[in-house]
């Protein structure tokens, strides 16, 4: 029988990858995990985690006012960029020394460096060639840019978290979460922002009253959004920056943040040497058991191009080590997979849009309020929050809850495991509301929309 260096060799260290290492290893396998970037990922380097803590950051400049209605005088808030980037990269680097503790406490064993598969039992870092009898891409994803003169004057969200200064103006193009997200955080820091989309409507895939109320809301917070609108070049100017629009308009600016979604990182591994099946995006193809088209070697998270959501690479991390190594054959369940778009209002949804439920044939209800948070009635802020069930009329299933306020994410998540659950607008109303609360709103929904 052939030994090799390790039962599993992991390619990544982010969140699916690390979860991976850690959870075979703890049912007793060798495991290796190369990364040629930081500890962490995506998530914890350049997404989720500092993305959170800068939208964190810039919801304080309205407590000045919205206090001032609950009798405080707060003088004007002044924010210090330098200081907030500082303070994000000590936690970001105790992170990282928490993901090595971890594996290394696991028994995995760390090498940085750029990996390379040379075939499906061998993997060359950085000139040390080792073998393994499994193999797993956790390479995660990359930022995507169109190719329109001057891109390369513009950012990416793998920038934006390191630039020096706070742009003072910045153009986002895109409509997707880093979009939205981005808006938020540099309208709350008081930067000027114009996000342009291509679509007549952002964030395609939502329900249509979150999109719609998260653009009424992003707009009362002096955010130019304008749809129909594609930037078609970029230039330098004595100013800054110019982007000039498919409609001719000229919009000055700092910086331009590309946010037009992200591709597999799949480059560059020796993949398609070894003949492992990639996607027309460079998704490595994997069947049910994020095995790829070559046998022993998996994928997951974000290079698969499924869910690209750091829970949904966990769960298949998860999977796959309980299915490899801890005999429980395991299968991810993307469905009702919930989610947050940390926009200002935040969002948060599982399960379908009503468009979704229309179009696969269910009998929709549809419950929705929209009211103004309890808070915001001193405060004066002039602020809406939205919230939607989606209801199967014959079997009075819950098939999607949508929201748009304060805590949206914190709400949601609960609620999808009731969802999960498979449960009614009868158990919806069965349940007693915690009062006085904006989610209790959620179960006492009696009146469809018409
Ligand atoms: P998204 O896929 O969410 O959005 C991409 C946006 O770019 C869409 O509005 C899309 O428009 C637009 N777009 C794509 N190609 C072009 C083009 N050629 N010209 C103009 N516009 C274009 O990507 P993001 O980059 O915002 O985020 C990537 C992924 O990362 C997300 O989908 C999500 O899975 C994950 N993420 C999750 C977060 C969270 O959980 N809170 C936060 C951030 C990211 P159209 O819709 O018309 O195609």
């Amino acid at each position: 029988m052939t030994t090799y260096d390790f039962d599993l060799f992991v390619i990544g260290a982010g969140s699916g990858g690390v979860r991976a290492s850690r959870m075979a290893a703890g049912f007793g396998a060798r495991v290796a995990v190369a990364e040629s970037s930081r500890l962490g990922g995506t998530c914890v380097n350049l997404g989720c985690v500092p993305k959170k803590l800068m939208v964190y950051a810039s919801t304080f400049s309205a407590v000045s006012e919205d206090a001032r209605g609950f009798g405080w005088t707060v003088p004007q808030p002044t924010f210090d960029w330098t200081t907030l980037i500082a303070n994000k990269d000590r936690e970001i680097a105790r992170l990282n020394g928490i993901y090595l503790e971890l594996l290394e406490g696991a028994g995995v064993r760390v090498m940085e460096g750029h990996a390379r598969l040379g075939d499906r039992h061998t993997v060359e870092v950085d000139g040390t060639v080792v073998t393994a009898d499994r193999i797993l891409i956790a390479t995660g994803g990359r930022p995507f840019k169109s190719e329109i003169p001057g891109n390369e004057l513009s950012i990416t969200s793998d920038e934006i978290f390191h630039l020096d200064r706070q742009p003072k103006r910045i153009v986002i193009a895109g409509g997707g979460y880093i979009a939205v997200e981005f808006a938020g955080i540099l309208n709350g820091m008081g930067s000027e922002v114009t996000l342009v989309y291509r679509g007549p409507l952002f964030l395609r895939g939502f329900d249509d009253d979150v999109r719609s109320t998260l653009a009424d809301e992003m707009r009362k917070r002096g955010i130019d959004l304008r749809f129909e609108t594609l930037i078609d070049r970029i230039e330098r100017t004595e100013n800054g920056l110019v982007a000039t629009t498919n409609h001719g308009d000229v919009i000055e600016t700092d910086q331009i943040l590309s946010a037009m979604g992200r591709l597999p990182n799949t480059a560059g591994l020796g993949l398609e040497e070894i003949g492992v099946e990639l996607s027309d995006r460079g998704a490595v193809v994997v069947n049910e058991q994020l095995e790829s088209s070559v046998p022993g070697v998996y994928a997951l998270g974000d290079c698969i191009d499924r869910i690209a959501l750091t829970p949904v690479a966990l769960a298949e991390g998860k999977a796959l080590a309980e299915t490899l190594f801890n005999d429980n054959p395991t299968v991810v369940d993307y469905t009702d997979v919930p989610s947050a778009v940390f926009s200002q209002p935040p969002i948060s949804t599982v399960g379908l849009t009503e468009a979704q439920a229309r179009e696969q044939g269910f009998d929709v209800i549809v419950y929705r309020s929209t009211f103004r948070p309890m808070v915001h009635t001193l405060s004066g802020r002039d602020e809406r929050t939205m919230m939607k069930l989606v209801v199967d009329k014959p079997s009075d299933r819950v098939l999607g809850v949508h929201m748009v306020g304060a805590d949206a994410g914190e709400i949601i998540q609960g609620i999808a495991i009731a969802l999960k659950a498979g449960a009614t607008k009868a158990t919806f109303d069965s349940t007693i509301g915690i009062h006085p609360t904006a989610a209790e709103e959620f179960v006492t929904m009696r009146t469809p929309v018409e």
